[in-house]
């Protein structure tokens, strides 16, 4: 599955809010990118798209940093996960279990019949409730911002993307049959109601979305539970290999979207203070602290222990760049690369490091690197903003222009990417790849600046 919007939908001017597990930045409402825990969540997708039916590329799945548990899905292929579902979900299959459920309501197009027209949700207004779903983070309601995003007004924002019982109950069974499908035992889906049922006598404001949303009422409970109890799959379990990247992978979301100082202070009364992911989670509280020597020290023993692991380096990476030492962090995040060449958020972050030492031996080195992740992964601002300045330091004026152009389409600052394609073409060989490409961001852009006047 994708986790990026399509270069395809530049169209839509997108501001790209996607940005990376970062000190800075892990306690404000965003998207989350990661490469680790992009991959734990394809590894657990995967394998139930595939059992509704749909190749892994046709869904994006974005993942919100907010702590309210929730998942959601509007325009027929986005699916959004919520910080809060992968921290407090505890198995890879109760998780899986949700992701099953939110395909049931994909397949059974039960939003798509309701929301407007499919047309609205192409191009501008798609991206504008991706943004808006991210903006609504705030209020624990990214689903009533998309609605909003989409010109749903008044009371029926509310429940805009709320399913009806017979929606919820054909979403349960087809995500049963998906799980089954994927050998596993469709148990699981009950775990996560279960979470939900003790909320329903709480007052409308502290129930998680997800459960207003997704109405549960005990018909539905008792129908997956004679659905479970007929399973063909019973006691079928996730790979010890998902279960150890799944805990993983809430270890690592742990330490970043908690309070580092409370975070330190939980693990020293932990049972068992020196597990791989007890580690982990000390290391990346340190680097927050921030106490880099600490932090160093923890992922070290963590390299140690998985010499191999190219998470591990990259971390390594992350705390060495982000504590100011560039130069010492390209040798980890050189070697993250290495073991894991097919990673664009790692070459971003080699590109990136590369760049800090403003040398030009280093360019060149960085300049590939930022290619190759813009190539598979083409809206991180970021990596966009890295891109035109290794360019320009290569004196490649037309590709900074190119990249600039790009990056400010994902910012949505249409006259400014107008600006920048327009000097791209001026500068790169008429009908070269990078020409096209400029000329097709202008030829969209123009259309968008026209629609707003
Ligand atoms: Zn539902």
């Amino acid at each position: 599955m994708k986790f990026r919007l399509n270069l395809s939908r530049l169209a839509a001017l997108a501001a790209s809010a996607t940005i990376g597990l970062t000190a800075a930045n892990a306690t404000a409402q965003s998207l989350i990118r990661d490469a680790e825990v992009e991959r734990t969540i394809s590894m657990m997708a995967t394998p139930i798209l595939k059992a509704a039916g749909y190749a892994p590329d046709s869904i994006n799945i974005l993942l919100l940093n907010d702590r309210t548990l929730n998942a959601f899905v509007f325009g027929g292929k986005n699916m959004i996960l919520n910080t809060g579902l992968l921290t407090r979900v505890e198995t890879p299959e109760a998780l899986m279990g949700v992701i099953a459920h939110e395909m049931g309501h994909i397949a059974g197009g039960h939003l798509t019949r309701r929301q407007i027209n499919a047309e609205a949700l192409q191009g501008p207004l798609l991206v504008g409730a991706i943004l808006a779903a991210v903006a609504g983070a705030a209020s624990g309601r990214g689903d009533v911002a998309v609605a909003g995003a989409l010109g749903v007004q008044g009371a029926a924002q509310r429940s805009f993307l709320a399913y009806t019982r017979g929606e919820e109950s054909a979403a349960d069974q087809a995500g049963a049959s998906y799980m089954e499908q994927a050998g596993l035992d469709p148990a699981a889906s009950l775990d996560v109601l279960r979470i939900f049922r003790g909320q329903e006598v709480f007052a409308a404001g502290n129930v998680d979305p997800y459960a207003r949303t997704h109405p549960l009422s005990g018909d539905r409970m008792q129908l997956l539970e004679d659905r479970v109890a007929r399973s063909s799959a019973k006691g079928g379990k996730a790979s010890e290999e998902l279960h150890y990247w799944h805990a993983r992978m809430r270890a690592k979301l742990a330490g970043f979207l908690s309070r580092p100082a409370r975070t330190l202070s939980i693990l020293e009364t932990s049972e068992n203070p020196n597990s791989e992911f007890n580690v982990l989670t000390r290391a990346i509280a340190y680097h927050l602290l921030p106490s880099p020597r600490d932090a160093l020290a923890e992922v070290n023993r963590l390299i140690e222990l998985r010499p191999n692991d190219p998470y591990y380096y990259e971390l390594k990476g992350q705390i060495l760049f982000e504590s100011g030492d560039a130069k010492a962090a390209v040798a980890p995040y050189r070697k993250a690369s290495q073991l894991a060449p097919n990673e664009p958020l790692i070459r971003g972050s080699l590109g990136r490091a590369l760049l800090a030492l403003n040398d030009p031996a280093a360019n060149a080195e960085a300049l590939t690197a930022l290619e190759d992740a813009t190539r598979t992964d083409p809206g991180e601002i970021a990596v966009l903003r890295d891109l035109a300045l290794a360019y320009a330091r290569d004196g490649q004026e037309g590709k900074a222009a190119l990249a600039t152009a790009q990056r400010f389409a994902f910012q949505s600052s249409p006259k400014d990417t107008y600006r920048h394609a327009t000097r791209a073409l001026d500068l790169l060989p008429v009908g070269s790849p990078g020409w096209l490409k400029a000329d097709d961001i202008r030829a969209v852009t123009e259309r968008s600046i026209r629609a707003k006047n």
